[in-house]
């Protein structure tokens, strides 16, 4: 049994976005005038999307642009996480990326030079090229694999949903390449640690100041809870009333919405 969280005890927040602040383009009720309120107070606040299409500056105006008080490098995501797993484990080291143009620009910017060691990857990167998946990359992305290659991934996802349909997704070659080399992938997006690790890195607060909230109790609280992290669950965006019970992972809080933070972390109602 773990110990009731303790709410004073709180001064940074590592909140989803999708679901948890904003729902189908729109901020949830108050979710705006919440965040003024606990920066306010001097609660710190980094916001993680498994989101690989978008850098951390588009993310930000997006979010600005609907009305929250929000700074690029308060954003990571699971390739700024890749990045920083990059940076501290492969530096000088040649790696070979298979990720879409938008997603190498974005790496690009955080200072990974995206280019393809052919000769002696010592990693792969494992992005979202869809139909570029072909055999000649595939084959090229095993041998490196077969030969000692790490992987890292962005998501171990076999597939999604799309136009009412099923499509196979990266993932399902991050598991086969695995499988046949009998190794695990780094996977750097929600619920693999590393994202959270990345976040509350950034934020110079002990990991138990630090609470995770979001609306998916696959990714955001059992990431938390791969990340010894205090979480609360928002019932709002993906939240359904099946996930209080115990075969899904457990939050040590609950809440109706982000709006509801100021009140508990802080006693105070938005202003
Ligand atoms: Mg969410």
């Amino acid at each position: 049994m773990r110990k009731p969280l303790n709410f004073q005890l709180i001064k940074g927040l590592v909140t989803d976005i999708d679901g948890t602040l904003i729902l189908h383009g729109k901020p949830i009720a108050g979710a705006i005038e919440a965040i003024n309120t606990l920066r306010k107070r001097g609660i710190k606040l980094r916001f993680i999307t498994n989101t690989t299409g978008r850098s951390p500056s588009q993310l930000a105006d997006m979010l600005i642009s609907l009305g929250f008080d929000v700074e690029a490098h308060e954003i990571l995501t699971s390739v700024t996480a890749c990045a920083d797993h990059l940076k501290a484990n492969f530096s000088n080291k040649g790696g070979y990326f298979a990720v879409p143009d938008n997603t190498a620009q974005i790496l690009e910017n955080l200072g990974i030079h995206v280019s393809n060691d052919e000769e002696s990857a010592e990693y792969i990167v494992i992005g979202d090229l869809k139909e570029s998946f072909d055999y000649p990359l595939l084959n090229r992305l095993f041998n490196y694999v077969y030969q000692g290659a790490h992987i890292i991934a962005f998501h171990r996802n076999p597939f999604f949903f799309e136009e009412q349909k099923v499509w196979l997704d990266s993932g399902a070659f991050t598991r086969v390449f695995e499988n046949i080399a009998n190794v695990k992938a780094t996977i750097t997006g929600k619920p693999s640690p590393a994202l959270f690790e990345s976040a509350i890195a950034s934020m110079a607060l002990l990991p138990e100041q630090v609470c995770v909230v979001g609306d998916d109790v696959q990714s955001d609280i059992l990431g938390a809870n791969k990340a010894g992290l205090r979480s609360i669950l928002v019932e709002t965006g993906k939240f359904e009333a099946v996930h209080l019970g115990e075969a899904f992972p457990q939050a040590d809080a609950y809440t109706s919405s982000f709006a509801e933070l100021p009140r508990l972390l802080i006693n105070q109602i938005p202003s």
